[in-house]
């Protein structure tokens, strides 16, 4: 169904599906706050449903179930269906890095006995947002001899949290003057972390004390941090929001919104034709670059080996497989804000509560560095949807010459597979807490399983 509000579809067992599902997704962001995080969690419920890991298998047939990962940071999990690979497979590809705040490689400081983290900013924040807020640490910290130390901290109720602290109102009339990009800087956003000095000490107490502490209770030197990946994300779980609960206030919906109903379908999907493939992969809100980014080799590396252990390889099998294969790439939409409605051109917004949303382009100014979808495609497309009560709209990524942005569907553009971009409207997105409908969550889910079945 084009454009049409997707609620009135749903009472009864239905919508208790639906609310269901969403407690699911809602676990899931409420837990994976990292890349890392996010293929631990795929990992460990693919193996529970009976997935093997590519790598160790020896052979690749019909019905098999793989899942293969690259440096804890992608995954791409695979049901394999009867048809040739030859004659491509269908991808559902989604990013689960966020935007945040990375701890630096030489973070520790003291000043007037408070002790403080430096950060770097990962991603397009509005940083004015990062402040006075409840945060979490989640990642890695590894040491020299390979031991790999993970760390969350301040999830459990008995934990403690960090801050970046803010000026009072009182005393910020010159702040004020400034510009939004200006009124906290990248340098600024620095997490306030502890206040007790240790005895005795003339210098740097404090410090001292910390680093104690964090010995004590971690294992963690200084130097260690020089080979650490600690993201700073809001601390806490995602809430259901509004009197009606229909929607979701939450931490990384983009794009693990997208990642986490990609994996569930290929996941739940029964008896397909062809082989199907969720991808999840990093770097994305930097530009998707790098060794765990969608520019990486590895996707196809996955692919070839996957072509090998099915028992007939050839490099032209590879390229006509790689060709012959239909993707949906799935990112979050800008959600069309009534508070904000001149961002927008309402014909061509993706509005929450009218299902998935297909981008044929995004791009900036003249579609610059967009994967622009064929007609031909779309229609397919429309057809699916359409055939299996599918709510689904298309949308433009904001009005013409205000901004733009791009997602990972022209790098596997490139690769010379059939391509569209996808996806769940959000609103505030990029902020410490996005919105989605959960109606949006549960058709993106359907849609994607229409999708592998029936493309
Ligand atoms: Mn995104
Ligand atoms: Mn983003």
């Amino acid at each position: 169904m084009y454009s049409k509000n997707a609620w009135n579809k749903y009472s009864g067992k239905k919508l208790e599906n639906l609310f269901g599902f969403n407690e699911d997704y809602k676990n899931f962001i409420s837990k994976c706050k990292t890349e890392r995080e996010c293929v631990a969690y795929s990992v460990e419920l693919a193996k529970k449903l009976g997935y093997q890991d590519l790598k160790e298998v020896t052979s690749v047939k019909a019905g098999d179930k793989l899942y293969v990962t690259n440096r804890g940071k992608n995954i791409c999990i695979f049901q394999i269906g009867e048809d040739d690979l030859e004659n491509g497979i269908n991808i559902l590809g989604a990013h689960i890095d966020s935007p945040r705040l990375d701890i630096k490689q030489n973070p520790v400081y003291e000043k007037n006995d408070f002790v403080l983290l430096d950060t770097h900013y990962y991603g397009g924040i509005v940083k004015y947002q990062w402040v006075a807020l409840p945060l979490a640490i989640h990642g890695v910290v590894v040491k020299k001899d390979g031991e790999v130390i993970n760390v969350v901290i301040g999830e459990d109720d008995k934990d403690p949290v960090l801050v970046i602290t803010d000026l009072l109102p009182h005393l910020a009339q010159e702040k004020m003057q400034k510009s939004g990009a200006k009124v906290i800087e990248g340098e600024d956003l620095d997490l306030t972390v502890s206040s007790i000095p240790l005895s005795d000490e003339e210098k740097d107490a404090c410090k001292k004390n910390l680093l104690k502490l964090l010995n004590e209770k971690y294992n963690i030197e200084e130097e260690d941090f020089l080979s650490s990946e600690l993201e700073i994300v809001p601390a806490g779980k995602a809430r259901d929001l509004g009197f009606d609960a229909s929607m979701v206030l939450g931490y990384g919906h983009d794009d693990r919104v997208c990642a986490y109903t990609s994996m569930r379908a290929v996941l739940d999907a029964k008896m397909l034709k062809k082989t199907a493939c969720a991808f999840l992969v990093d770097k994305e809100e930097v530009g998707s670059i790098g060794a765990t980014g969608a520019q990486s080799k590895w996707f196809e590396n996955v692919l070839a080996e996957l072509l090998a252990k099915s028992g007939n390889f050839s490099d032209l099998r590879l390229r006509k497989m790689i060709e012959n294969s239909k993707m949906l790439s799935s990112d979050v939409s800008a959600g069309y804000d009534p508070l904000y409605a001149s961002a927008f051109e309402a014909k061509n917004a993706a509005y929450l509560g009218k299902g998935l949303t297909f981008n044929k382009y995004t791009g900036s100014r003249g579609k610059s560095g967009c994967n622009d979808a064929s007609a031909e495609f779309m229609a397919e497309i429309r057809k699916v949807m359409d055939e299996n009560d599918v709510n689904f709209q298309t949308a433009e990524l904001g009005r013409i010459d205000l901004g733009g942005g791009g997602t990972i569907a022209y790098i596997m553009g490139n690769m010379g597979l059939t391509v569209i971009d996808a996806g769940v409207p959000v609103l505030s997105m990029h902020a410490p807490n996005e919105v989605v409908s959960k109606v949006d969550v549960f058709e993106a889910y359907k849609g994607y399983i229409a999708f592998i079945k029936n493309i």
